[in-house]
């Protein structure tokens, strides 16, 4: 088993200093979107998928508030299809595609996978397509899914996993991939715990955005992202308990659980360095 880390679309709001935490006021940030393909004997596997080719040729479909304030560099090469081509895969091989949540920077590739069985929370596919509120309206984009994408959805049915609810998204006998609920940023946002051998790996997804805030005795974020997670928290006392929850888990388990999130530059050069178990 092989965990690929990619970054499926770099963001590059106004204002590194906001929003990385250094840089000059007025210059571009950088936010990637970090995803994993796992490539098992079986098949790949699929976490997340940052923006597609149709985001990309079509950027206008994004709207024009993601378009203006986030600034994606819409990069075909960053699109996770191509990047799996040049490892030497298919669309097709992607047999899974395990989701986070449903906003447009993790949903965005769904299309370049139409075979791929989609695997998502309950809450979060009805939230996505029902609920029609003026953040939904921002964060959800249906021609991601108007293609509809073979869904699986999974609720919480008792198991635990380090304290946390847990939710088996694959079959027995398949890689042991698990969804945690998480819940704040979105109606039905998870965390996904993948076992490697040796041990857990948590895509944590957006229940974070800067490595700062999972430090145990000094939890810090930058203003800009302090900002923008509070402005699209569909719960934000639940996010707050959840970030709380997660410097627990990272505090208590050491390297037994690595954590990271989706958007923090520095994390995902860690994990593709291998750096993190050193
Ligand atoms: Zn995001």
């Amino acid at each position: 088993m092989k965990v690929h880390h990619l970054n499926c679309a770099t963001l590059c709001p106004v204002s590194a200093r906001l929003v990385n935490g250094s840089g000059g006021l007025f210059s571009p940030a950088m936010i990637t979107c970090h995803c994993l393909l796992i490539e098992t004997n079986r098949n790949l596997i699929l976490v997340d998928t940052g923006l597609g080719l149709k985001d990309i040729v079509h950027p206008d479909k994004l709207g024009r508030i993601f378009r203006t304030i986030i600034r994606p560099e819409l990069n075909p090469a960053e699109a996770a299809v191509e990047q799996i081509k040049r490892l030497g895969f298919s669309a097709d091989d992607v047999q899974h595609i395990i989701l986070t949540h449903l906003d447009l920077d993790h949903a965005g590739g769904l299309p370049d996978f139409p075979n791929a069985r989609v695997h998502v929370s309950a809450t979060e596919y009805n939230s996505a397509m029902m609920v029609r509120t003026l953040r939904n309206m921002f964060r959800y984009h249906p021609s991601q899914w108007s293609h509809n994408p073979r869904w699986k959805t999974h609720e919480a049915d008792g198991d635990k996993w380090f304290g946390f609810d847990a939710v088996r998204a694959l079959d027995k006998g398949e890689t042991e991939i698990l969804l945690i609920p998480l819940k704040g940023h979105s109606g039905g946002h998870c965390g996904v715990a993948i076992k490697i051998p040796e041990r857990w790996i948590l895509h944590c997804g957006d229940a974070y955005f800067f490595h700062e805030e999972m430090s145990f005795d000094k939890p810090h974020c930058t203003p800009g992202l302090c900002l923008y997670q509070r402005v699209l928290a569909t719960g934000n006392k639940e996010r707050i308990i959840n970030q709380q929850r997660l410097r627990e888990l990272k505090r208590n388990q050491g390297a037994g659980v690595q954590i990271f999130c989706s958007h923090d530059h520095g994390e995902l050069l860690t994990f593709r360095e291998g750096l993190q178990n050193k």
